[in-house]
This record gives C-alpha cells, structure tokens and sequence, in this order.
C-alpha cells in the first residue's frame, strides 16, 4: 500500500448508513464531486446495498458514473441548462430526474421529450438556483406537459428561521401544485412536522424526500481512518536549507517525506496557526517553528501534528520533526487529518 489509504471499518459504516436511512423519511442518498472522499460509484454501489430508491448526483456528467451500480432513480441537482447538450440528451431518460430552475426550462424541457420527469426548484434565501416564489403560479399550466416529480427546495444551513422560510415557501409551491417535497438540510423531525403542517388535520402529510450526503456518509468518523505513506527521510542540521523553496532549517531534525500533496487535497485546508497576536508574540517568544514562518500540517507522526517545512507539493509533502524525535521508516504509514468533501484518496479500503 502507498500513497494516501481511507481504512473503512465497513460493518460499522454500514450499520451507522442504515440508521440514518432508518431515521431519515424519504431519504435521497446525495453522491456528487469527489464522492465525498469515497468516489462516486462506490456511494452508487452502497446506496443501492441499503435499498435506496433515489440517488442524488451533483451534475449532468456524475449520471453516468453511477448508474450502472444503482438501479434506482438519478435526480440531477444542478438545474438544467439548455446549453449543456448532455443535460438536453438525458431529459426523457426514464431514470433521470431533471431539475428545472427556471420557468423557460421548463417549457423548454416540456418539449424536449414526451413527459420528462422534472423537480422544480423554488428559489430559497440562499439565492442560488430555483423560480421566485412569486413567478410560481407561472408553473402551472406547464405542469400537465411534464411528469412533475415535486417541489425542490434548498434551504442555508444556518437554523435560525430555516423552519419558517421552508413553510413559507412549500406553502406557496403546494397552492400551485401538489407533490412531494424534496428538501436539504431540514433535520427529519422538522421536515414530518412541516408534512403535517402543510397538508392540515386529518388530510394524508405531504411526502417528503430527503437529501441526504454529509451526515449519511461521513458522520461517522470512528468508522474510517486515514492515512500517509512514509516515502522519505533525511536528517536536516539547523541552518541547512531545504525544499523548493530553499528554506533555513530553524533547528537540527529530519525531513520527512510523505504521500499526499495538492493533488489530494491535501493543505486546502486553512493550516492551523496561531492568529491571535498575543499567540504569535508567545511563539515569536520561544523561537517555535511557527514563528520561523512553517505551518501545522496535517500529518501526524510520533503522536503528534507536525510542520510543513513548505506548502505541499502536486503529490507528496515535506514535514519537519525535531532531532529527538525517532524519524519514521520508509513504508511507515503514518496518520493524516483529511476533509473528505475536498480529497482524493488513492485507494479505499475495507476492513
Ligand atoms: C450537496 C447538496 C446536498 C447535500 O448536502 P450535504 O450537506 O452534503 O448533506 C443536498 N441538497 C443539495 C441541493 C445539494 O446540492
């Protein structure tokens, strides 16, 4: 094994997957970009393992690379645009659900194929995609020339007032049409309750469908380990110069060379440094390596985060440890700290 290695503690991730499906009514698994660190067919092939019925992909070219693995329904969240040749090519696809942001899209797709299957999105106060509110009864004489799928909505993460914008808006999207409504970041106890809320006493609660990634795939962070390749090791005196950049050794140690540069997202992270100006004054103080400019990397070695010696490189990035420190070996794997939403590992592996 070298490079950088997701260790996947499976039947723990899987049982952990399966409660939150338990929990979450209607749940849409979303797999998109980077796969959440995982890659996207692997989501494709677990979504379909825990038997869900409808997958999420981020963009038009991310169908493809899930849907010989998940049988299910693929529902496309960027809103379709009509120069996007691929977008045009998949509305009418029997599996695809294509969302539409803008009522001359949806005219548009209305004529693309025979009743293509389309989400309708309501702009929320993220402004990002989707119809104004008040352009939404426009919608509606449009709808018998689609199979209208529901309402999506797409809801800012902050919760202050989340729970009453959703309300406000499905309230006005469900007097033009009924269906179900498809919502992010609505917490499952919100959303049942905005159900029965929005279809009145005794009536059937509206159906919900749930999207779903962060907290399904990568909550449970006990399940997963990540780790580096030791490639290098060489001891460094103070005052020697070192990488690229030809930096000053501040003190006698070693480099060590481990996996993982840019290319894996490694240092796209804000380095953990002191901000606070009395911190830097304390390390400015004690002639620590942060005030000779190095930053904390995300490695750890000896039990212990260690600098940068420079920003990473494209594949491997340069570490420093102090001479008291037992360097590593060679083939050594050695701990990292990564954001999965912005990393590509070079092998997952169950265990
Ligand atoms: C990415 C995305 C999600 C999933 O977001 P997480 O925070 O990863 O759960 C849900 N809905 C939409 C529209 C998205 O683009």
């Amino acid at each position: 094994m070298t490079g950088i290695t997701l260790r996947l503690d499976v039947e723990r991730w899987r049982e952990h997957l399966r409660v939150v499906a338990g929990a979450t009514p209607g749940l849409v698994a979303v797999a998109k970009g980077n796969g959440y660190g995982f890659g996207l067919r692997r989501l494709a092939e677990e979504s379909e393992r825990l038997g869900v019925d409808t997958l999420a992909v981020g963009a038009v070219p991310e169908v493809e690379q899930v849907r010989e693995a998940f049988s299910g329904d693929i529902v496309v969240l960027t809103p379709f645009d009509r120069a996007d040749e691929r977008a045009r090519l998949l509305v009418g696809d029997p599996r695809v659900i294509t969302t539409v942001s803008r009522i001359e899209d949806l005219e548009y797709v209305a004529g693309l194929a025979a009743g293509p299957r389309v989400v309708v999105e309501v702009l929320t106060s993220m402004r990002r995609h989707g119809i104004l509110p008040d352009q939404l009864a426009r919608v509606s004489p449009l709808l018998a020339r689609v199979d209208f799928c529901g309402w999506t909505i797409h809801l800012p993460l902050r919760t202050e007032g989340r729970y009453a914008e959703a309300e406000r808006l499905a309230r006005t999207a469900l007097d033009v049409a009924p269906g179900p409504l498809w919502l992010s970041h609505l917490p499952a106890e919100e959303a049942e309750a905005l159900s029965r809320q929005l279809a009145g006493a005794g009536a059937d609660p509206v159906p919900l469908r749930l999207r779903v990634g962060t907290r399904l795939w990568l909550d449970h962070s006990g399940a997963r380990q990540t780790t580096a390749t030791v490639l290098d090791v060489h001891p460094v005196r103070r005052g020697e110069r070192t990488g690229y950049r030809q930096r000053v050794s501040p003190m006698d140690g070693w480099v060590a060379v481990v996996a993982g540069g840019t290319s894996h997202g490694i240092g796209l992270e804000a380095p953990t440094a002191a901000t606070t100006l009395r911190s830097r004054a304390i390390s400015l103080a004690t002639g620590s390596l942060e005030a000779a400019g190095l930053a904390l990397s995300p490695y750890s070695i000896g039990g212990r985060a260690r600098w940068f010696v420079e920003p990473p490189h494209m594949q491997c990035s340069l570490v420093f440890l102090p001479r008291r420190v037992t360097p590593p070996q060679v083939g050594d794997e050695v701990p990292v700290r990564l954001r999965l939403t912005t990393a590509t590992v070079d092998q997952v592996v169950d265990v």
